[in-house]
C-alpha cells in the first residue's frame, strides 16, 4: 500500500532546510499522497494541469482537487509549514505529547488549537480499515484512570475501561491494538475484537463470560481461567499485561496520569502508533509514516467503512 521511496528528514537542520516554505510542504505531500503520480479522486484518471500551483485540474473531468483536499489538513488555516512543525515535533517526543507541550513548541496562542490539532493527527496515526492483528492474540481489558480496580462489567466515574490486544509471536510482543469500551459486556467485546483482529486468528483470553461469543464468531478461542490458579494474571496472560503495564507507565510518566476520558482516546492511539513502530530507528521515518498517513486518504470512504465492518467471506 506504500510508495516504495522511503524519502525523509535525518534530523532536525535538515527537516528545516526541507520544510520552510508551503511549496515544499506540498511537494511533499504530493509525494506521499500521489506516489506513482496524480490519479484523480473522482474519474481516476492520471493527467492533471496545474492551477495556481495549488490545485490539480484533471484532464478528463475538469474536476479540481489539491493535495490537501480530504486530508486531515483540508480547510485549515494554518500554513502546512505549521502542521510539518507540528507532526515533527509529535513524532520527535519518544515519551509522547501533550496540548499544552505543543501549544508551546509551536508558540500558538491557543491551548484548545493545540489540541484540536492533536486530535486531527490522531485520525492519521490510526486510521479506519488498517490491518487486523492475526495468528495469536491476547486480549484483555484494564481500567485506567484510577488507583483502585472497578469492578468488571461496569464503567465507573474516574476509571475508563479500556481494551488490549497484542499478537504474540514466539513470545514475543508484536502490534497492538487498543479501544476504550463503555462496558465489558459480551457485544461490546466481541465488537473490539472483531474490529481488531482477523477471523480464524487464535484468541486467548481469560475466563470472562464476554468472550464466550467469539468462538461463535469464528474466532478460535483459548481460555485461561485465572481462578483457583496459583499463577498470577500477569504470568498466566503476560504479553498483554506487559503492554498494560507498559501503557500505565507512559500515561504516568509523560502525562503524570492527569487524563482524561475525552483526552484518553487521544493518548491511546499515540502508543499505539508508537508502539507499532518501536523497532524503527529512526525519528525521521515516524514522521514520514505520520505525514503518509496523513494524506492517505480513502476514495471510498463510506463503502470501505462499510465492507470493514462486514466479515470476510
Ligand atoms: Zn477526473
Amino acid at each position: 500500500m506504500f510508495g516504495p521511496v522511503e524519502d525523509y528528514p535525518r534530523d532536525l537542520a535538515e527537516f528545516e532546510g526541507r520544510f520552510s516554505t508551503e511549496d515544499a510542504c506540498r511537494r511533499y505531500l504530493v509525494q506521499l499522497r500521489w506516489p506513482e503520480g496524480f490519479r484523480c479522486p473522482r474519474c481516476g484518471h492520471v493527467k492533471a494541469w496545474p492551477v495556481r500551483s495549488i490545485w490539480f485540474q484533471c484532464a478528463a473531468c475538469a474536476h479540481q482537487t489539491s493535495v490537501t483536499a480530504g486530508t486531515i489538513f483540508q480547510d485549515t488555516q494554518p500554513p502546512l509549514s505549521t502542521w510539518f512543525r507540528a507532526m515533527w515535533w509529535v513524532t520527535n517526543q519518544k515519551t509522547g505529547v501533550s496540548a499544552l507541550g505543543l501549544q508551546r513548541a509551536l508558540g500558538l496562542r491557543s491551548y484548545k488549537t493545540a489540541w484540536a490539532w492533536l486530535h486531527k493527527l490522531r485520525r492519521a496515526m490510526v486510521r479506519p480499515g488498517r490491518d487486523r492483528l492475526t495468528g495469536r492474540v491476547e486480549v484483555d481489558e484494564t481500567y485506567l484512570g484510577g488507583t483502585h480496580p472497578g469492578r468488571r462489567g461496569r464503567q465507573t466515574e474516574t476509571k475508563a475501561l479500556v481494551a488490549v490486544a497484542v499478537e504474540v509471536e514466539r513470545r514475543q510482543l508484536g502490534r497492538i491494538r487498543l479501544r476504550r469500551l463503555p462496558d465489558a459486556s459480551g457485544p461490546s467485546l466481541l465488537q473490539f475484537v472483531q474490529d481488531a483482529v482477523e477471523r480464524g486468528s487464535l484468541v486467548h483470553t481469560d475466563g470472562w463470560v464476554g468472550y464466550d461469543p467469539l468462538r461463535r464468531h469464528g474466532f478460535k478461542h483459548r481460555l485461561t481461567f485465572l481462578e483457583g490458579q496459583s499463577k498470577s494474571p500477569s504470568q498466566l496472560m503476560p504479553h498483554v499485561h506487559q503492554v498494560v503495564s507498559l501503557l500505565k507507565r507512559w500515561l504516568l510518566g509523560t502525562h503524570h496520569g492527569a487524563v482524561t476520558h475525552e483526552h484518553l482516546d487521544y493518548y491511546l492511539d499515540e502508543f499505539t502508533f508508537r508502539f507499532n513502530r518501536r523497532r524503527s530507528r529512526s525519528r525521521g521515518k515516524l514522521f514520514f509514516r505520520l505525514v503518509q498517513q496523513a494524506v492517505a486518504v480513502d476514495p471510498a470512504p463510506y463503502e470501505s467503512l462499510v465492507k470493514y465492518a462486514r466479515f470476510p467471506s
